[in-house]
């Protein structure tokens, strides 16, 4: 009825309102951070269930991370109910991967398929790289995998990749490619980039197929069109069709948003060309634009506009608010990354006294993984609630990848990467050359390596000695055991308990007098917990799933849920990008609900797209951190860390804290970062600097204060002693005194990261000359390249 949907709409702006309501051709809305674009998207498939009597399962809903993906559903749920439950709402990778399953005849594969992930991919690559005889330094499997990562997301698939090379690496590469897929597919596996572009395949290769999906999905939404990349893009576009298929079925409604200066996946292939040309993609298609922003106060968005306008080539828009100024931005000039942890603690703590803001209302930010330690370490001893999001993921911890691998090869056998992972693992007396004799068999053969292992049993592997022989009998039968336990349908847990007990991998942990062992322990029984967890919310589910509608197939392909291959896809798929433990982000919002002061959150810039904060630490803004070091005098990668800032900036609402540390410890180095260029950026009248970099007679080394690059300030030194300092200073150079400088020795080589007072980071090129007459040329990106003399008090260091 009228009542309900003007609830719908009543509390929206008129552009927001007219993007629910559009119906019919395809719809962009672009705009900036924090206008409401996810709301409009939400809010548009509660419409269409209410007003517009879409039924939830013709609903297709795509978001860019697991946890995006876990918000919009709940977002949904609350607005409509039970009856979300039949919406596919889920990142680019889960909604393939449900699609191939079940599809997996049509492209003649089993449908019991294994998700390889970056870390397996690199495994496979090595492997192959070694097959075919290449040079490991010049063909590194990290590089070989971008690559072909690359290749795939311009759907480029490995028959034809030869033919686009244009260098020798590329040539290589390319047979790397075919072999890396044939043995993919005899591993029955996939890799996350496969996923998209064998799904694409389908609907390209087999009309029907992609009928039946039109027919079924009449309504596709994509939130974070920005970060699409071009498979991704060919995706939507096959999905939703363009024109009515022979048999009369209508493309279907496409609603995107996106926010072309919060792009920053182009290292995954993403390209704003899909939405600077949606309007030639999709012709006749209507772009709404928002301005009004909801999430910031005046003075955030003031200085993202002003970092962000630093950008060339883009399309400017001013966001505004009605909200007022608020509060300045504070800055802080840190020590080291342990007084910047500290400041970032002892504030915190500050403004949850003061009644300013509960734990759960502040996110620190930082630009890459290994940043978050020194954090973890201070709130711990701090006793700060914390949790750190994506991080050193659980999923990636050695324990936890073999006790997966054993659970994979259980799923499926065939899975190679993951056999061979586990193959020695724990130590049972089967070793590389063994290894190899099974390998080379299976290869000659043209065999599984697992129908190999079974050739060994059976004395038919040539080489082979008797003890290997014996040793992969036992492993063979420990398999056959385990085979049984799954075929007897026990849950996963105890699927899991007794891999850990009969292969003796709990037992030697136990053995240990490593610590480290013990938190592997920990982590094992998380595992468990986690399979637990998936058992009983399966059960839940089925107990509160909505009767199927009549005119609604059941998915076939569909793993039955609590199985093993339906816990693997769970764990292959929050594995994925952003994500955290199941266990862990499945009832953060419980636990925030049980201690309304709920935890402190701590992840990248990367992970916190899409979200808002009332309190936001951005930490780390020094050049070389933040923007990165591989960024600096390479205009595009630097005007993607721009972005990167400018998402950093709009995740706040209320206050935003920007902090930088003179030297930080760097691949184990103490270096000294000039300030990142991003702080300079903002305008000076909107930070209030609550401590600045230390001027010249601010005690110490007179030469401190051009080296720090700060601004001039009064170096109020005092502030210093309010926080307790952990760890390093400056001192922690090599025999250095305060000047340090002068007695660093500049043996410079070509290759070497410098950092110069005047000209910042910089990449020798090459030296010359000897003793006092040493030279060195380095190029030192936006700044030029210069030559050096390196005798005297050099203004630089050595990274
Ligand atoms: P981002 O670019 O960061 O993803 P976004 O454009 O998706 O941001 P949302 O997250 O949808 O923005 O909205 C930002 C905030 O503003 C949210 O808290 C949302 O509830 C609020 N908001 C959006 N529109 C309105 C409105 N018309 N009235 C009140 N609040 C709104
Ligand atoms: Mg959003």
């Amino acid at each position: 009825d009228q009542g309900s949907h003007a609830d719908l709409t009543g509390d929206l702006n008129p552009a927001q309102r007219a993007a629910v309501e559009h119906a019919g051709v395809p719809l962009l809305v672009v705009a900036g951070a924090g206008s409401g674009k996810t709301r409009v998207l939400t809010r548009r498939i509660a419409y269409l269930l209410a007003a517009r009597s879409a039924h939830p399962g013709q609903i297709m809903a795509i978001t860019f991370t697991n946890k995006a993906a876990a918000e919009m559903r709940e977002r949904v749920g609350e607005l409509v109910g039970r009856r979300s439950g039949a919406m596919w709402v889920s990142t680019f990778h889960s909604m393939c991967v449900r699609v191939l399953r079940r599809e997996a005849k049509t492209l003649e594969m089993s449908s019991n398929f294994s998700i390889y992930d970056a870390d397996d991919a690199r495994r496979l690559l090595t492997l192959v790289a070694r097959d075919l005889d290449l040079d490991s330094k010049r063909y590194q499997p990290r590089a070989l995998a971008a690559h072909i990562s690359n290749l795939k997301n311009e759907l480029i698939d490995s028959e034809s990749a030869g033919s686009h090379a244009t260098n020798d690496f590329e040539r290589r590469a390319a047979e790397v490619y075919v072999e890396y897929q044939r043995r993919l597919s005899q591993a029955n596996a996939m890799d996350f980039d496969d996923l998209i572009m064998r799904t694409v395949e389908l609907f390209q290769v087999f009309p029907d197929v992609a009928e039946y999906y039109r027919r079924r999905f009449r309504h596709v939404l994509v939130d974070e069109y920005q970060d699409t990349n071009h498979a991704q893009y060919t995706l939507v576009r096959e999905l939703v069709g363009r024109e009515p298929t022979e048999s009369g079925v209508e493309p279907a409604e496409l609603c995107v948003v996106g926010d072309a200066d919060q792009s920053i996946y182009a290292f995954r292939g993403a390209t704003i060309r899909n939405i600077e040309e949606f309007e030639r993609d999709f012709p006749d298609a209507r772009t709404i634009l928002l301005e009004q922003n909801y999430r910031s106060t005046q003075t955030i968005l003031s200085a993202a506009n002003a970092v962000i306008s630093r950008n060339p080539n883009r399309r400017d828009k001013r966001l505004w608010t009605s909200e007022g100024d608020g509060e300045k931005v504070v800055g802080y000039v840190a020590d080291n990354e342990h007084d910047e942890a500290a400041f970032v603690a002892g504030e915190i703590d500050e403004l949850v006294d003061q009644g300013v803001a509960k734990y759960s209302d502040v996110a620190v930010f930082y630009r890459t993984n290994n940043q978050s330690r020194v954090f973890e370490e201070i709130f711990i001893r701090l006793g700060l609630p914390y949790r750190v999001v994506g991080g050193v993921r659980f999923y990636e911890r050695k324990e936890v990848r073999d006790a997966l691998a054993y659970l994979r090869v259980l799923a499926n056998p065939d899975d190679t990467v993951s056999l061979r992972r586990i193959l020695n693992v724990p130590k049972r007396g089967i070793g590389d050359r063994a290894e190899a004799c099974v390998a080379t068999h299976a290869e000659r053969e043209r065999i599984s390596f697992v129908s190999a292992l079974r050739d060994a049993v059976a004395d038919k592997v040539p080489m082979l000695n008797p003890r290997s022989r014996k040793a992969i009998t036992a492993f063979v039968e420990l398999l056959d055991g385990l085979y049984e336990l799954v075929d007897s349908g026990v849950e996963v847990a105890d699927i899991l308990e007794a891999v850990l007990d009969r292969t003796g991998y709990r037992a030697e942990l136990d053995a240990s007098d490593d610590p480290q062992d013990a938190s592997r322990l920990e982590n094992l029984d998380e595992l468990v917990t986690v399979a637990r967890e998936f058992t009983e919310s399966a059960a839940e589910a089925a107990a509160l799933a909505p009767e199927p509608d009549a005119d609604e197939e059941p998915d076939g392909g569909v793993p039955e849920p609590g199985s093993l291959p339906a816990f693997l896809e769970r764990v292959s798929l929050v594995a994925d990008a952003d994500s955290i433990p199941e266990s862990d982000g499945g009832d953060a919002d419980d636990d925030e609900e049980a201690d309304d002061a709920g935890v402190v959150t701590l992840m990248t810039v990367h992970t916190a797209k899409g979200l808002e904060y009332p309190v936001v630490f951005g930490t780390g803004w020094e050049d070389g951190v933040f923007p990165h070091l591989r960024a600096l005098g390479e205009p595009k990668e630097l005007a993607e860390e721009r972005r990167l800032a400018y998402v950093a900036i709009t995740r706040a609402r209320e206050r935003l804290y920007v902090s930088r540390a003179l030297v930080r410890t760097q691949w184990g180095q103490p270096a000294a970062n000039p300030a990142s260029r991003f702080l300079d950026e903002i305008p000076a009248e909107l930070i209030d600097w609550r401590r600045e970099a230390p001027s010249s007679g601010g005690g110490g080394s007179p030469r401190a204060a051009t080296t720090w690059g700060g601004r001039p300030g009064t170096g109020s030194d005092s502030a210093q002693s309010r926080i307790a300092s952990g760890g390093m200073r400056t001192t922690g150079f090599k025999g250095a005194g305060n000047d340090w400088k002068d007695t660093v020795a500049l043996k410079l080589d070509a290759g070497d990261r410098v950092n110069h007072d005047k000209y910042g980071l910089g990449t020798v090129v090459s030296t010359d000359g000897s003793g006092p007459r040493a030279t060195a040329t380095i190029d030192f990106g936006t700044a030029g390249t210069v030559r050096l003399m390196l005798i005297g008090s050099v203004p630089m260091v050595k990274l």
